[in-house]
This record gives C-alpha cells, structure tokens and sequence, in this order.
C-alpha cells in the first residue's frame, strides 16, 4: 500500500473542503487531510502537521492563495502548492505558476485532481533525488577537485625535488677532479662536467656531433667499445683503460669507470662514468718494470765480473804469475765497488722515499768540498774540471751528501756527455742563496724528458741504451735538496749541453 499522505486544504468553505475530500477519496489515494481557514491555522498546521502537499483556494476571507503560497514556500520550498478555484483566470493562474506555485486546478474538473496531485508528488520526488544527486555530484566534484589539487601539488613538489637532486648531482659532479658524465641505462651521454670541456677543448656543439669516440686512441677504440659494452649488459659496473687525446692533441692514459645509479626500489636509473687520469701512475709503473730489469743487469755485471776474479784466483793460488795478484785483486775490489754503490743507491732512494733520509748539518767551506768531488776523475787527465764563482761562500749542510750530488753531477756528464772533455762547476752566491751549477756541452735532453729527469727511477735513455744506470741518482740529490730547504733543476739545450744546479741558503737555518 501506497504511504500515507498528509494533505493541508487551505479552504474557508466547508462544503467545497469535503467536496475535494471525497473527490480525493474516490482517487482512491491513501492519505489524512486537514482543513484550514486562516493565515495562523495555516502557519501552524505548516510546523506541525508536517505536509506533504498543499490544496489551496484562490480567494480566502483573511488572505488569498498567493500570500499563503508565498508563506509556504519561505519555509518549506519543496512541498507541492496546488491552487484549486473557480474564480482565478487564465492570466492569474500563469502569473502564478511563474511564481512557483505547482499547479492550478479549475474547481469545475476536479476530476483531474488525482492526476495533478501524482503528477506533483513525482515532480516533487523527481526534484528531491536530482537535488540528492546533484549534492552527491558536487560533492564528488569537491573531492575530486581535492583530489587533484593534491595530486598537483605532490607533482610540483616532486619535480622541484627531482630538479633540486639533479642539480645536487651535477653541481657534485663538478667538485671531482676527474672528467664525469652520465649515461643513460641504454648509453647514451646526457651530462659531461666542465672537465671535460676543459681537457677536450670541445665545445657543446662539437661534444655533441662528435663525442666520446672522438678522443679516444685509435688503438683502444675497439677494447673500449667492447668493455664499455659489456659493462653495460652485466649493470653491475666495470673499469678499464684507454688513451684520451688532451685539447693539445695529446693523449694520456685514462681509468675509464662506469657505475649503474639505482632508485629506492632497486631499478637501475642511470650510469655514472669518470675518466680518471692515471698517465703518471702507468709512466711510474712503467719506470719500475724497466727498473727491475736494469737493476738485475746492473748488478749483474760487476758480480760476474767478481765471479771471474776469483775463479782465475783459485786456479792460480798455487803458483802465481808475477803481478797477477794485485791486478787480480784490484779488478775484484772495483767490481765490489760498483755493487757496492749500486746498493747504496737502492737504499738511499726507498730511504728517501720514506722520509728517512738523514742529514747532519755543519758549517763549511763550499769550494774545498767541491774540488774534493773530481780529484780521482781528472787523475787520468781525460778530462778538466774547472770551478769558477765564489771560492770563500761557506753553507751550513751535510758535506758528506753534498759530496754526493756534486759527485753525480759530474759522473753524469761524463756518462750522458762523453765527448764534453770540459766540465765546469759555477758557485754564486746572491741574496742569501748559493747556486751550484755543473755544466757540459753534451747532446743535452729533450724538453719533454727534461721535466722528468729528478723523477724516481727515470731515465731518459730507453732501456736499451748503452748507458748503465738506475734512474735513482737525481732523484736521491733532490731529497737531499729538499732536506736542506734548496732548490734542485736542470736546464738544457739539445746539441749544446745541459746545466744541473742546486741551491742551498748561505747562512745556518
Ligand atoms: P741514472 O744515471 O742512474 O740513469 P740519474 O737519476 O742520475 O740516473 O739520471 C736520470 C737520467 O737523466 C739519466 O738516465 C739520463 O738520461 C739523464 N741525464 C742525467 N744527467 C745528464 C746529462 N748531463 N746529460 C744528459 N742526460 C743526463
């Protein structure tokens, strides 16, 4: 059964309020009604009968339709006003109509009653659930509007902290020494550091259209595309070694080192690549692996010498030739010199390299030391030594290590510089500071091994050269240069000779 309907009649006239009653009744709607005459019945009937719908009469003693339409609808907009009269017209009932009343019905067709009331009660019904829906509506709207204002401001934030991290990243990258870019997972190069602009000479244009291969050696192009490759696959990163050409066409030996960069969940994001430049540390490598080569042949040659000696020794023990002895034992003695100098060497050089290098220091007369260093040497009159300069300068340094740098300076223009029959040795004295200079006019040293030449176990002859040597003389004088506070240097023409010079201050320090 259909819900109860509660129906407010605002009629004065009795007899039409039980007409409509009955013609309601024969509707056969389920309702209760209740009639009211005047503007307070109304008004109360309104709070507390609680209607669902209104029949109204036009013309009512006390006030008209329209007020009490105009009541009803100030407090209760939904609820369905239908005017039921004789007397309205057409025009009044449209005005109204345009106001908000529901409907209007003629009393003379109150057969059409039932209808007009459903007909309202859907609108009515209709109205509630699209208001319902349309509350809904803007509700969802209003979330969705959250929602995506939400979502928009976590993208801002995200995209500010994702520049912010890259920045973060790039501006790190610039602080390393080394040449870093980075590489996307499938390698392509996205970011190069001002490195490598700075050790290329490429601009970004040029970076761009030519790149990495350009300036890798032709030789290692091939090892470092296949390593590059490689790492790639197995995304757990790799090192290898190749040449890369400077902006001065120089190329020099770089570790190449790709590292995968991983987000929070684990998935790889991209590669990070430096290009470290390891060319002194090959050259040095390389120096040590001649150097055991030289030094095993170098002591080599005095032993077997020795070794000779004393075989011949034994065999003539018994009966000597006259004089063979002595020259037996003076050819033994020099070669146990020559190993003896070579060990002293090898153990002046580690002791240097590791800052034990002793010196003690005393006041002398720097002339008289020097002329000590070539009286053996211009014995057999091969060559002349001559010292120029300030005879009197006195230093305060170890003369016995003093000795020694001279001494190699002079061994070795006689050893580099063989057809140099001359050699001279100048003290000046300027400022506080005494400078010693041994100088030859021998073939000289290139530029690019000149600079090299105070190095540890350099030696600007290749390996192969018919000069003996370990490469730890220069280096040994400039330790105990720098042990007395001087200076140490080479200067040298190709085809006019060289200069090696030291200096040392002149008063005690
Ligand atoms: P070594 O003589 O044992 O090789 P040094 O340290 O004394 O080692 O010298 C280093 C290198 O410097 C030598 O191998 C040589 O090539 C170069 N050198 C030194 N003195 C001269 C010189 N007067 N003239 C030409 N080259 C020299």
């Amino acid at each position: 059964m259909a819900p109860n309907l509660k129906i407010l009649i605002l009629e004065d006239n009795e007899s039409d309020a039980d007409l409509l009653k009955r013609e309601l009744k024969k509707s056969g709607l389920n309702f209760t009604a209740e009639v009211v005459q005047t503007r307070s019945t109304f008004e109360n009937a309104l709070d507390n009968f609680d209607p669902d719908l209104i029949l109204s009469d036009y013309s009512l003693p006390s006030f008209d339709a329209a007020e009490a339409f105009q009541i009803k609808h100030n407090k209760h907009p939904d609820i369905p006003f239908i005017i039921i009269s004789g007397t309205i017209g057409e025009e009044n009932a449209v005005e109204l109509i345009k106001a908000g009343v529901t409907d209007y019905i003629s009393k003379s067709k109150l057969f059409t009653l039932s209808t007009k009331i459903n007909r309202a009660l859907n609108d009515m019904q209709a109205r509630k659930e699209k208001l319902i829906t349309d509350e809904k509506l803007k509700f969802i709207n209003q979330e969705l509007l959250e929602l995506n204002q939400e979502l928009e401001a976590r993208v801002a934030h995200r995209t500010e902290a994702l520049a912010e991290s890259e920045s973060r990243f790039r501006s790190m990258m610039e602080t390393i020494p080394q040449i870093a870019w980075t590489n996307t997972i499938k390698g392509e190069v996205v970011f190069y550091n001002q490195r490598w602009y700075d050790y290329t000479g490429f601009n970004d244009q040029q970076t761009s259209a030519l790149g990495f291969k350009a300036v890798v050696h032709p030789d290692d192009l091939k090892i470092g595309f296949d390593q590059f490759s490689s790492i790639l696959k197995t995304g757990n990163g790799g090192e290898f070694q190749i040449r890369v050409k400077r902006a001065d066409e120089l190329y020099r030996w770089h570790l190449i080192r790709l590292m995968p960069i991983m987000d929070q969940q684990g998935l790889m994001q991209l590669w990070v690549g430096t290009a470290t430049d390891i060319q002194e540390l090959r050259l040095l490598q390389q120096y040590k692996d001649d150097f055991i080569i030289i030094a095993s042949h170098e002591l080599k040659t005095p032993i077997t010498s020795l070794r000779g000696s004393l075989q011949f020794l034994d065999r003539i023990k018994d009966n000597p030739p006259s004089g063979a002895l002595s020259k037996l034992i003076v050819q033994a003695n020099r070669g146990l010199e020559k190993v003896n100098t070579l060990i002293e060497d090898l153990l002046n050089s580690s002791m240097a390299n590791q800052g034990q290098l002793h010196i003690r220091q005393h006041h002398f007369n720097l002339s008289e030391v020097i002329k000590d260093c070539y009286q053996d040497i211009i014995k057999d009159g091969s060559y002349t030594v001559n010292v120029e300069g300030d005879m009197q300068v006195e230093v305060f340094a170890d003369h016995v290590r003093i000795e020694q740098i001279v001494v190699n300076f002079i061994n070795n223009a006689i050893k580099y510089a063989p057809e140099s029959k001359e050699i001279r040795i100048c003290i000046d004295k300027k400022d506080g500071i005494v400078k010693v200079s041994v100088i030859d006019q021998g073939p000289g040293i290139p530029p690019e091994k000149l600079r090299y030449v105070f190095d540890r176990y350099y030696r600007a002859e290749s390996s192969g050269s018919h000069y003996t040597g370990l490469g730890l003389g220069l280096y040994i004088c400039s330790e105990i240069i720098k042990k007395h506070h001087g200076q140490i240097g080479a200067e040298s023409e190709l085809g006019k000779g060289s200069t090696f010079w030291f200096t040392l201050p002149a008063e005690s320090i």
